[in-house]
């Protein structure tokens, strides 16, 4: 019997690899992953410098480690490069392999910031990526970090708690503009800059030109700064080039159904490169949510994803927040309910006062659990 064959070894392909196991002992399953295919977890990226952590010290377990506890034919360093759908066969760099059932767990790639110097710039999305930022940050170094999302302020207060200059460099006038109201980008940014971060919001990044002792950023409002080390947290765009070249179709990300079925039959894709029901999606709890649904399926038992509301939490310890933003378009306003020096909670409602979304500061975070049960699901 041919295998299902999941290409990635992320946390999405691992953790489909680990439920289809559950349901299916004896199933053969081959991973194909372009990189070295050791198994980490990458939320800690953005929280491991801080504490010294080496690249290695993070790799729970490596290739061969993972192919012997699942029991996988597991293929490192092997990029597939193409998808015979019709014939069922994945093209990759060692080889044509047939498959039963293809499953895309291929993940995003960093956003180019599209301003002239972009290639100085580097990003943090992988292993490697994190190996590279670590090799070239010398001690008290001044780094300039371009986005004040998620992930480039929980950088911000991982390099400034390991005793980094910081400079936040935000197009938006807050810092988490889309996710959060006001009262939290405050707080945020009251938090950070009690930790030495400096901010420039409001005006993007025109250019950024290589000098002898660093990088000399320009804003398109004209302000010219200095920095060693350039950061870019501009976003993640789905990796999408092999189901688009394969004839699948894909808007944002490859569009999956409810089933994590692409448009071509035997086909399915999960994490980061999915666009599942209109949604992106990319953050650790709906992957593994998807995993599941996806194993029941490719073990023979019909499922459905669905998702119940599902807030991040947002790693920055000068100020913990739960984020639970209402989705894109929603109507309504934010309105605080309380928010004082030990916490803030913030509630989007909608007509009738119905709860749309939340965000949570300091000791309120606790409460996100109880809040959830009362936003509308994710994916119903
Ligand atoms: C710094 C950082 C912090 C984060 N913090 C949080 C957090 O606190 N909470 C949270 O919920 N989420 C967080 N996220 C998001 C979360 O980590 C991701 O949603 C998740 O890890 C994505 O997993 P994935 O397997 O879909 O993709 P990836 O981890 O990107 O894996 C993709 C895999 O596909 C392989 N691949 C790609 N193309 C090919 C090809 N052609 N052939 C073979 N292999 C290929 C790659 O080598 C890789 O193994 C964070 C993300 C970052 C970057």
């Amino acid at each position: 019997m041919d295998p299902v064959i999941i290409v990635g070894a992320g946390l999405a392909g691992y953790t489909l690899a680990r439920e289809l196991r559950k349901l299916a002992p004896e199933a053969p399953i081959t991973l194909v992953t372009a990189d070295s295919g050791a198994l980490y977890s990458k939320p800690m990226l953005s929280n491991a410098l801080a504490q010294g952590h080496t690249a290695q010290a993070l790799v729970q377990s490596n290739a061969r480690e993972q192919a012997a506890k699942l029991n996988l034919d597991l293929k490192p360093h092997c990029a597939a490069t193409a998808i015979q759908a019709p014939e069922h066969v994945l093209e990759t760099e060692s080889g044509r392999l047939p498959y039963r059932h293809l499953v895309l767990a291929l993940g995003a790639r960093p956003r180019q910031p599209g301003f002239a110097g972009q290639e100085h710039v580097l990003s943090v999305n992988h292993l490697d990526d994190y190996a590279r930022l670590r090799a070239r940050l010398a001690p008290g170094a001044h780094v300039a970090i371009i986005g004040a999302g998620l992930v480039g302020c929980e950088f911000a207060n991982d390099l400034a708690i390991g005793g980094h200059a910081v400079t936040l460099l935000e197009t938006s006038a807050r810092p988490l503009e889309r996710m959060a109201p006001a009262g939290i980008s405050r707080r945020l940014q009251d938090g950070l800059s009690g930790l030495g971060v400096q901010w420039h919001c409001g005006s993007g990044v025109a250019s950024l030109r290589s000098q002898d002792d660093g990088y000399e950023i320009t804003l398109e409002n004209g302000t010219r700064l200095h920095a060693d080390l350039v950061l870019s947290a501009t976003g993640l765009v789905p990796e999408t080039a092999l189901a688009e070249s394969a004839g699948l179709r894909v808007a944002r990300g490859i569009l999956v159904d409810h089933q994590l079925a692409c448009s071509a039959p035997d086909i399915h894709a999960l994490g980061d490169c999915a666009e599942v029901a209109g949604l992106l999606l990319p953050y650790v709890l709906p992957l593994m949510q998807q995993a599941r649904t996806l194993a029941a399926i490719l073990s023979g038992t019909p499922s459905r994803l669905t998702l119940p509301a599902l807030p991040v939490a947002v790693k920055t310890p000068a100020c913990p927040l739960v984020l639970c933003p209402p989705a894109a378009g929603a109507e309504g306003a934010w309105h605080c309910e309380r928010d004082d020096g030990a916490g803030a909670i913030y509630r989007f409602q909608g007509a009738d006062d119905k709860l749309l979304g939340f965000a949570l500061a300091g000791d309120a975070c606790g409460q996100r659990r109880q809040l959830a049960g009362f936003a509308p699901a994710l994916l119903a």
